[in-house]
């Protein structure tokens, strides 16, 4: 035989396709060159490829080795093909058996001695390999990741000599085990560190339960971040799909991607001084950002000194739930499902509205700091609530503050009632399937009519209140929306028009 063909995949975004790795020997002057416009690196396989060979017993073919990897328009980076290549041309020179690689994908960047070290972006990849029917074989390091794939067959190899003892029948590849468990968030702070504060903690159960955006406002020290923080302990769990989406963005990102924590809903909160580009991903071969490596999870912006340009990148993916980034002739698309939780003062010394301390700033200061989340972001958020700085009796106060595994329960039991219900969280439901969803009685309705005139709600919050009522619904339990959800949701519009105190009055009325 002089021809080969070994199947792989690249890797754009999360997208996986498959890649046929062509090999020709023919006669010739002794020459090996890749085609296919791969880039550099893949260029440089060729010297690995060469050493490897060689350092393990074998012989380059002598004649001209062309490598073709096809098609020619998918990216190829990383070393990821050597072991096809090495593989293609050992089954093109007759040094191998062409028969165990159909139907069968191979990975892994050699070492100069012929080791496999692993790949980034194993589990995107693996799970389109599944999906083919195809076995895989990937380097033995990325064999627990792999492993998420859990209804394909995945092999392992530590090297080439162990693919080579495979393929003439010698010897068999260890195959990947049962995926980890993936803790959830076990080890999460708790809710019963938090004195007090029970309309926030009411804030963060109905943000959980129904997956809401939510803003914090109140002044430095009343404890934003301690409670935001705890928002992951009463998450739900995530589903497998959902899992294995979140997981495949962290393996992309390639850092700090731990394989026993897959089914841990993220949370991420990034720093202030955080670029639109670190938000939001890119780079040369794009990678994902943190609004993606927050994908099905918690994205928390801590005392928003974002630049506005920054926050204004943000909101395109809350409204799609995902990102598109484009870098000369292509684009790669990475998910961008997250819940956002953001932590602002309530004005820029952070003591307006607190009884402790007076406010020393002008109200053109106030409405500039305030303008800087408002356009991008306010409008976008289901839930506001004032934090206010917790008073001596409450932190002098001996009753213990309700743990995060009530509120969990809670929690979980409102989102299984939602996913029964509509097969999403409430904050996904759009457009018609708002009112349809919500089930909300006539006399809810009416209630909402005369907030919206009232208050001056625009159209997008009326929606947002009737999303809240529902998740507020689903943790009493309720099939039906009733007026006092509604109610409750509309508390949580203060920023519409510092709203709290005429909601109150608008229902007491
Ligand atoms: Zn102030």
């Amino acid at each position: 035989m002089s021809f080969a063909t070994v199947l792989s995949r690249s890797q754009q975004g999360l997208e996986a396709a498959l890649v046929r790795v062509e090999v020709h020997v023919g006669s010739g002057l002794p020459a090996f060159s890749i085609v296919g416009l791969p880039e550099t690196v893949v260029k440089e396989s060729k010297d690995r490829v060469r050493a490897a060979l060689a350092n393990c017993g074998f012989e380059l073919p002598a004649g001209h080795i062309t490598v073709n990897l096809a098609p020619a328009d998918l990216p190829k980076e990383g070393g990821r093909f050597d072991l096809p290549i090495a593989v293609g041309i050992l089954v093109a020179s007759d040094q191998l058996p062409p028969g165990p690689f159909d139907a069968t994908e191979l990975y892994g960047e050699l070492s100069l001695g012929g080791e496999l070290h692993p790949i980034r972006g194993v589990l995107p990849t693996a799970l389109q390999g599944m999906r083919a029917g195809h076995t895989m074989i990937f380097p033995a390091a990325n064999l627990g990741e792999a492993a998420l794939a859990r209804h394909g067959r995945v092999l392992g190899a530590a090297h080439l000599l162990e693919v080579c003892g495979f393929a003439r029948g010698l010897r068999t590849l260890p195959a990947a085990g049962a995926p980890p468990d993936g803790n959830r968030a076990a080890d999460a702070p708790d809710l019963a560190d938090v004195c007090g504060q029970a309309r926030a903690r009411r804030a963060l159960e109905i943000a959980a339960a129904g997956g809401h955006s939510l803003l914090m406002i109140g002044p430095p020290g009343s404890g934003k971040s301690m409670l935001a923080q705890r928002l992951a302990g009463i998450l739900p769990e995530m589903t497998e799909e959902e899992a294995l989406e979140t997981a495949a963005v962290r393996s992309l990102a390639g850092r700090g991607f731990r394989v026993e924590e897959w089914r841990r809903r993220p949370f991420r909160s990034p720093h202030h001084t955080a670029s639109a580009m670190a938000l939001v991903g890119g780079g040369a071969r794009p990678r994902p950002g943190e609004i993606s490596l927050a994908h099905n999870g918690v994205l928390f912006l801590d005392e928003p000194e974002f630049d506005r340009d920054v926050l204004e990148v943000l909101r395109e993916p809350i409204e799609s739930g995902h990102i598109v980034i484009s870098r000369a002739a292509r684009q790669s698309e990475f998910p961008a499902r997250f819940q956002l939780v953001a932590a602002m003062n309530p004005c820029p010394c952070g003591h307006l509205g607190d009884p402790a301390s007076t406010c020393r700033c002008t109200p053109d200061r106030i409405a500039a700091y305030r303008s800087r989340i408002s356009g991008p972001l306010l409008d976008r958020i289901d839930l506001h609530v004032e934090v206010p700085r917790v008073g001596p009796d409450e932190i002098a106060s001996t009753a213990p503050s309700e743990p995060s595994a009530f509120a969990a329960r809670r929690v979980a039991a409102a989102r299984a009632r939602q996913l029964e219900r509509q097969g999403r969280a409430n904050s996904r439901l759009e457009g018609g399937a708002v009112l349809e969803r919500t089930l909300a009685d006539g006399h809810a309705l009416e209630l909402l009519g005369t907030a919206m005139h009232r208050l001056a709600l625009s159209a997008r919050a009326y929606h947002r209140v009737l999303r809240v009522a529902r998740s507020i619904a689903d943790i009493a339990g309720e099939e039906r929306v009733r007026s006092e959800h509604v109610a409750e949701a509309i508390t949580f519009r203060q920023l519409d028009r510092r709203v709290g105190g005429a909601a109150a009055s608008l229902i007491s009325a």
